[in-house]
């Protein structure tokens, strides 16, 4: 029970989700022509019915009147021959003539009719003067009693001149026959003559055929069935009945005497034209309107379905039409956003494999270019063998990896593309960079972004992209320059000298930190112009340059002021070493403006054994102190400040 209640709820679920899909506007554009083409046709239908209805009532009623006429007519010359046959065995009896003269005369009678009106006609009989007399010369059984038969006993009941007697089917030849009676002057004689029903059952059939889902009958003066297009029918007697279609036309005929007239029965209703008939007989014609709307209704359907047909189509072209624009909408932003990469791979991380995300396509139309990225797409190509599904692609991803990044960035490239940790480490990020230099020494960044997690969160799919930074890459490395240089000497400015030695401090790396100032610079300055101070202060870092190693620090502190850290440098063996080199560079500074006036620094050096934790500021100090001690001297001088032994204070 609860299954079957999930499934609906399921079925309900996507129902909405595909009306969801569809669109509130494409909803509604869909009901709205929905209900115009009900409208519509609702209108088209109601006229073509009443037109229909109109066509066929007409049609009926003209069936039925045509039917009472030729029945009217076919009963008129019985009648008439009875009404003759009466009148003359009247006058027969007054000449008292005998029985077997009325015999004869009631012999040839019944050859008249025979040969004029009915063939199957049994003649004229009658019992007259309590003699039976049969003009057909049917000598009855010695057990037949004229008195006790039908056509008697009703024409004496009627007692009137002309009785209809309720039709029976004749034995000898199965037909149903219809009996008219003449009461003759003595109120006690009779005779009767038989007619065949057989072609009003014919006529009444061929009315059935005419429209369809019509019925036609004759309903003597009591609702028996006379005549009916349905065979089975015949003999019923309608008033008699309750709730048949029968018993419901005959008490409208019959006792509220209606001749025009709708019945409701069953799922649908008749529409009946009755026409009276001699003998308080009726002509009956029915139409079944559900049989007779069945075309137009049909019609209606189909031209609903069609229409709706026609309007759903109408939607899904107009849906794929526009989901075909917002693809190639999509493909566009894709191109242009894919412009930036070198190349963009989707990896399945379960499967792994992974396949080109190929937009190569929109870029052949020409409509986007990329310099910087044609054709080096190709250097990090991720594959295996011709196919464009990558199978094992961890190992095309190492070898990749070994082929197309340049050997300074490729450990740490190895560990980047390691798809077995990419879960630690996207922990509670979805994307990831690594800069590299890739084999022709080009900066380039590979980036993992993440597409999908399962339910526990683990990455299932992942994008790999590569963009060219190269150019990038370089202007920030200038512009990194501009901000850490110092412009007249190229060493480091005071914020990033200050910066790295700071960094190096914190790491605990010994050396040893100089502070050296120009003597009497503003004499050069005033002698000579500040531009070959200027000069000057470049000579004093060019030696600074000479003296030390590409990683020890070298700052301007500003004006006539530098300050060095010499990794590394921690007695005084090496620091005299490094002073030696240093002061004789300064010596070779020759700048032609000043003649042969030299340059001359007073350096103050302390050290940092990288056992204790000091500060830039604190090193600072120390080696202040000592430069000011230097100052004292004249030329070129280096005072130590002795950080083993503090008590001794600074030495030289
Ligand atoms: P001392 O021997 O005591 O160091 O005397 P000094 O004349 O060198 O005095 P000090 O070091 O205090 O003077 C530094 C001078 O350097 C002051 C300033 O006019 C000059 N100066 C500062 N920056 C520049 C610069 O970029 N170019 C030039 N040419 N001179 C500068
Ligand atoms: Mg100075």
């Amino acid at each position: 029970m609860n299954s079957k209640n999930d499934d609906v709820n399921v079925i309900r679920t996507g129902i909405w989700e595909a009306l969801g899909s569809l669109g509130l506007r494409n909803i509604l554009t869909a009901m709205a022509v929905i209900i115009i083409t009900v409208v519509a046709l609702s209108f088209g239908f109601y006229a073509l019915y009443s037109s229909v209805k109109e066509s066929i009532s007409l049609r009926s009623e003209i069936n039925a009147r045509k039917f009472s006429k030729d029945f009217d007519e076919y009963l008129l010359t019985g009648l008439n021959n009875i009404k003759m046959a009466s009148y003359s065995v009247d006058m027969l009896l007054k000449n008292s003539a005998s029985s077997d003269e009325i015999r004869e005369y009631l012999v040839q009678e019944s050859a008249n009719i025979k040969s004029s009106i009915d063939s199957d006609s049994t003649g004229i009989y009658g019992l007259v003067n309590d003699y039976f007399l049969d003009g057909s010369g049917w000598i009855p059984d010695a057990d037949y009693d004229p008195k006790n038969r039908p056509w008697y006993q009703e024409t004496i009941e009627n007692g009137v001149p002309i009785t209809f007697v309720k039709p029976y089917v004749d034995k000898q030849t199965g037909n149903l026959m219809m009996t008219i009676t003449g009461l003759l002057g003595d109120g006690r004689s009779v005779i009767a003559v038989d007619l065949s029903l057989k072609e009003v059952q014919d006529i009444t059939e061929r009315i059935g055929q005419s429209v369809p889902g019509s019925i036609g009958m004759v309903l003597d003066n009591s609702g028996g069935v006379v005549a009916h297009s349905d065979r089975q029918e015949l003999k019923r007697e309608y008033l008699k009945e309750r709730n048949t279609l029968g018993s419901l036309i005959a008490s409208r005929i019959f006792r509220e005497h209606s001749t025009q007239f709708e019945v409701a029965f069953g799922n649908t209703s008749y529409m009946v034209y009755a026409e009276p008939l001699a003998g308080g007989w009726v002509s009956v014609s029915a139409i079944d309107t559900a049989e007779l709307f069945k075309l137009p209704r049909f019609i209606m359907q189909f031209s609903v379905v069609v229409l709706l047909s026609i309007a759903l189509i109408f939607i899904i072209v107009v849906k794929i039409a526009r989901r075909n624009l917002l693809t190639q909408k999509l493909n566009m932003q894709l191109a242009s956003v894919g412009a930036i990469y070198v190349c963009m791979y989707d990896i399945d991380i379960p499967g792994n494999s992974c396949s080109e995300i190929c937009y190569h396509s929109i870029f052949q139309s020409g409509l986007f270019s990329s310099e910087e990225n044609d054709c080096s797409g190709k250097v990090f190509a991720v594959r295996n063998g011709n196919s464009s599904l990558v199978e094992d692609a961890q190992a095309a991803f190492f070898r990749m990896t070994e082929e197309a990044v340049s050997e300074s960035s490729r450990k740490s490239m190895r560990q980047f593309v390691d798809f077995s940790t990419l879960d630690e480490r996207f922990n509670g990020v979805n994307t990831s960079t690594e800069e590299f230099l890739d084999s022709r020494n080009k900066w380039c960044r590979g980036r993992f972004i993440v597409e999908k997690r399962d339910s526990a969160g683990k990455i299932v799919r992942v994008l790999w992209l590569v963009e060219s930074i190269d150019r990038e890459k370089r202007n920030r490395e200038k512009l990194r320059y501009l901000a850490e240089t110092d412009m007249m000497t190229g060493i480091c400015n005071r914020g990033t000298g200050e910066h790295k030695i700071s960094a190096m401090l914190a790491e605990k790396q010994s050396g040893m930190f100089m502070l050296l100032d120009i003597d009497k610079f503003k004499r050069v300055n005033d002698s000579f112009g500040h531009k070959t101070g200027d000069q000057a202060i470049i000579g004093v870092a060019d030696a600074l340059k000479k003296t030390f190693r590409n990683y020890d620090v070298l700052m301007r502190l500003g004006g006539d002021e530098f300050a060095v850290f010499a990794l590394g440098v921690c007695t005084l063996d090496k620091a005299r070493e490094v002073a030696a080199r240093f002061f004789q560079n300064v010596q070779k500074i020759r700048i032609p403006e000043m003649g042969d006036r030299s340059v001359n620094v007073s350096v103050g050096a302390a050290f940092y054994s990288g056992d204790t934790e000091v500060t830039f500021q604190e090193l600072y100090e120390q080696a202040d102190g000592c430069t000011y001690i230097s100052k004292k001297t004249e030329g070129n001088s280096i005072t130590y400040y002795e950080i083993h032994d503090p008590d001794n204070g600074p030495g030289q």
